[in-house]
Formats: structure tokens, sequence, C-alpha cells
């Protein structure tokens, strides 16, 4: 593409594979202010400030929004701007074009075509093979887990869920053939780097989730899904047993379409056993913080400990007798 395409593009665009459309209360808990006043009111970061400025590691750059992929590093480049610099998108119809006249001057604006986000400009003044030059604001941007340690040419793909306190949910899921690792932690809510006292004081609108690296080719997402539906209590709103709080909500955060059709799926396919409306939340991942070391692999630290012994042995057992032929130690049946 060129110069000339984009301006054909203000006029009459490339239509997108899907759309994602939120309130903008719905938009204002998903993101940090900062990302919500970048996107979503066409803000613009200070230069050289943002966490993409100036690392050109590979990998692939997707939506903060909605998770579309957008832009590949090995597109990246040092414009000396303080905005990460593209010559081109990863897809032409990931982008959308909008003539921008604001401030007196004649410039071209980018969104994501999926939801919309503001991502910054796009000038004539790149370097080959486009002559263009994608001056984006880091804060519509998140590195989407496609890197080639942990991407695409793994074959691994990452899933996020929260049900209830990390701890368990992590040992739980750590015993799955084909999960190669799990980490717990925080996502969904506003603030950055949280602490875990953080989010259980209820104030940062994070879940405890997990953040699970697993080979598709040996355990499929839906049947990932089964376990976490089966191993918690999808009706309760924001509650686990005793542990009470938005913190402790039943969520999926998918990072494709195929994950979301899978998660409304499972649902659909679990809520005859539930007396009460499942009420486990479907929302787009944005962004994972991983806990404190301490909370890392808590099970397996000191499984003698009393809410190992009380809360998550009980747990395994169950699993144990449902899944016996996706675990990682399986015993003879
Ligand atoms: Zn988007």
């Amino acid at each position: 593409m060129n110069w000339n395409d984009v301006l054909n593009y203000t006029r009459n665009g490339p239509a997108p594979d899907r759309r994602v459309t939120k309130s903008e209360g719905e938009w204002k808990q998903q993101l940090t202010p900062e990302q919500y006043r970048v996107t979503r009111q066409h803000g613009t970061e200070a230069p050289f400030t943002g966490e993409h400025c100036a690392t050109y590691a590979p990998g692939i750059y997707a939506c903060v929004c909605c998770g579309t992929e957008l832009f590949d590093a090995t597109r990246k480049f040092d414009s000396r701007t303080g905005w990460p610099s593209f010559t081109e998108p990863v897809k032409e119809n990931v982008i959308g074009y909008r003539m921008d006249t604001s401030y007196g001057m004649q410039r071209v604006e980018v969104l994501c075509n999926v939801c919309d986000a503001h991502l910054g400009h796009v000038f004539p003044d790149g370097p080959p093979p486009t002559g263009l030059r994608f001056c984006i604001n880091s804060a519509s941007l998140q590195k989407a887990g496609s890197g080639p340690e942990e991407g695409a040419a793994s074959g691994l793909e990452t899933a996020t869920m929260g049900g209830g306190c990390f701890w368990c949910t992590e040992a739980l899921l750590d015993q799955l053939k084909g999960v190669e690792s799990v980490e717990s932690g925080y996502a969904g809510g506003v603030k950055d780097n949280p602490t875990y006292r953080e989010v259980c004081n209820g104030g940062t609108g994070h879940a405890e989730v997990v953040q699970v690296r697993f080979d598709p080719r040996v355990l499929r997402y839906s049947d990932l899904l089964r376990v976490f539906m089966l191993m918690h209590n999808p009706t309760t709103l924001n509650r686990q047993g005793a542990d009470e709080g938005t913190q402790y909500r039943s969520v999926i955060f998918y990072h494709n379409e195929e994950q979301q059709a899978a998660a409304e799926a499972v649902i659909r396919e679990f809520q005859p056993y539930w007396e009460k409306p499942i009420v486990t939340q479907v929302a787009p991942y944005t962004r994972f913080y991983k806990a404190e070391e301490h909370h890392q692999q808590y099970y397996r630290k000191d499984p003698g400990k009393a809410y190992c012994q009380s809360v998550i042995n009980p747990k395994l057992a169950r699993m144990k007798e449902f899944f016996r032929e996706h675990l990682k130690t399986a015993e003879p049946a």
C-alpha cells in the first residue's frame, strides 16, 4: 500500500472482519485512564513516554481495546519522533482512515477498524517499501502473545481466566496435559501494576486470574474451559466460597474471536447443570499483570498449608475423577 491508497481509504475504507462496540462506561471500566483518554477521546500521549516507543523485539502489536492484531514489529522503525512508528499494518482492513482537520492541519487519523479506537496518524514520509509512517500512541497498543518464543512459532496459545482465588485456579489448571505454564496475576481492572493488597481492597477493578500457556494440539481451549467451569461455581456473582468481592468474579478474558465463541458455547453447555444463571463474564483480554512472586506456584510450594488442604485438595480429587485422561500424572483407570 502507498499514500494514494491511504487517501482513497479515507473516503472508502476496507471493511473489517468483525466489529466490537461498547458503551463509554464499559471502555472506562476496561482501560486505564491514559488508555481511555488516547483511544476513546482521541488523545495523544507525550512523546518518548510510551512503553512501546523504543523497543524493537519481535512480536505483534494488538489494539489495547479489542485485541485485534494491528502491527508487526518487523515493520517498526525508529522515526525519532517518540512514538512507535510502522510502515504498514499486518492487514489493510484492520485500520480505519479518517481525514482529520483539527488544529488547522490536514492529517489522516488512523483508528482500529474493529472498535474505532484512536491509534494515531499516518504520514507520507516513512521509509520503503510503503513510504508511510504510521505514528501510533503506545497507549493504544498491547504486545500480543505471538513473539517467536511464545507465539505462533511454538504453536502455544494463551488463555486468561479467573474463578476466585488464583492459588486454586493455578494449582488445578497446572495439572493438565498440554499446559506449559500457569501464572497468577490480575486482569480486567483500571490500575497499572496493581499489588495484591490493592486488588484485594477491591478498588482497582482487577480480577484474580491465571494466564495459561497451552498447546492446542494436546489440549483444546474448550476443554481447558470445561475444567475451569467445573472447578468453580460460575453462578455466584463476585463470590467464590468464602471469598467475596469483584476480584473473585468468574471471568473469561478471550484473546481472539475463536476463544470468545468457545467461551460462550461452553457457558451454554454448562447452564443446564445449574439452577441459577451462570454469571461468568466473557470479556476481551487487554492486559495481564503478573502477581508477586510469593503468589506463584502457591500450592506446589507448600501443599500442606491449610488453604491447600481444605480448598484445593478436594477440587483436585474431583478433577481426577472427571478429567483423568487430561491429567499430566494420569493414574491407571
Ligand atoms: Zn480495537
